[in-house]
């Protein structure tokens, strides 16, 4: 059960609800997010709902039985939007469309790829500074002296960055340089990093985990919420299954039970859904189909030389191409 509470409810009221929860044997979490101040009590018995309702300092109650609750549509069926400035959003009803490289390589990468993101109307940068790679030898990223690059060079053209944030001593020196976190496949049940990234005042985007379920991503977005972060993006990049002709196989599937589900936005990573250059674009555009709410696509201006993940990335004639088709699908899905 989700208890909205009033935004300067009293202690003494709080303390009657509480108690009253308690008397019925419920166990009582209190969140308090950017937004709002929430009461989530777990429990099984019934009781009429007015007299939690009627209480003072109660602003509404909600019965929900997922084991997700505050990122569950079933309390709040109004889309969370992310406002992340400068008329920027990522939102239900909108596409917002992410691009870059997969790891910050040089200043003059990032100004080729930002000239080219302004040129084609994509808000947003993506570009990994820490890079988690499955072999230690491979390529790690320039940390934090590449992500500020990347910010200097982005934000001097009116274009957001997102970068992924691979652990909590990262968190803090990370902050200013970006307009949203990313949380990593790898990192999407490290719950004492959730729990951190919970506590900034920050957009989030989470990754679906490598072989996570769809009800697992939700609970780990649960986590951020818990700890008061309802600035929340959901993520599908594809998952690991028997099939090996691709890097992943891309769950579309996700997108719409994800959009039933939650009232959180929803963007789709074809490019590590299926780590193949050729294929990124139908399932780009399949994306978009699906309800996705944006994209993050990897592109650099030369593919072949990029230091991680060239095989999956698109060079700028490939990717100006797939925005501009996005677009157009988008704009035809929205007349129908
Ligand atoms: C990335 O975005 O470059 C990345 C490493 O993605 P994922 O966590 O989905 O593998
Ligand atoms: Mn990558």
């Amino acid at each position: 059960m989700v208890v909205e509470l009033e935004e300067h409810i009293k202690e003494a009221d709080q303390k009657v609800i509480n108690d009253f929860l308690a008397s019925l044997g419920y166990k009582i979490a209190e969140v308090k997010t950017q937004k709002s101040h929430y009461l989530i009590a777990i429990g099984k018995n019934e009781f009429d709902i007015r007299k939690l309702g009627n209480k003072p300092g109660v602003m509404d109650v909600h019965r929900v039985s997922d084991e997700y609750k505050l990122v569950s549509r079933k309390w709040k069926a109004a889309p969370t939007i992310i406002d992340l400035g400068g008329g920027i959003s990522v939102r239900e009803g909108g596409f917002t469309m992410m691009a870059g490289p997969c790891s910050v390589e040089s200043e003059e990468q990032i100004s080729k790829i930002v000239d080219h993101l302004v040129d084609t109307g994509v808000p947003v940068l993506r570009g990994g500074a820490f890079k988690p790679r499955s072999s230690p030898y491979a390529f790690r990223g320039l940390g934090i002296e590449g992500l500020k690059m990347m910010y200097r060079i982005a934000h001097a053209r009116g274009i957001k960055v997102i970068s992924e944030v691979m652990e909590i001593s990262q968190i803090a020196d990370m902050f200013d340089y970006v307009d949203i976190f990313q949380v990593g496949a790898r990192n999407t049940q490290n719950f004492n990093l959730l729990h951190e990234l919970g506590k900034v005042d920050k957009p989030v985007l989470i990754k679906r985990g490598i072989s996570g379920t769809i009800e697992e991503l939700l609970q780990s977005a649960e986590y951020m919420f818990m700890s008061g972060n309802e600035k929340l993006i959901l993520c599908e990049r594809g998952i690991r299954t028997y099939e090996k002709a691709t890097r992943n196989t891309l769950d579309l599937n996700a997108v719409p039970v994800l959009k039933e589900k939650s009232h959180l936005p929803v963007i789709v990573d074809p490019s590590h859904g299926i780590g193949i250059r050729e294929f990124v674009e139908p399932m780009a555009l399949a994306s978009v189909l699906a309800g996705a709410d944006g994209v993050i696509v990897e592109i650099h201006e030369k593919p072949e030389e990029a230091a991680s993940d060239g095989q999956q990335t698109l060079n700028f004639e490939e990717s100006g191409m797939l925005f501009k088709k996005m677009n157009d699908v988008f704009a035809m899905k929205k007349s129908w």
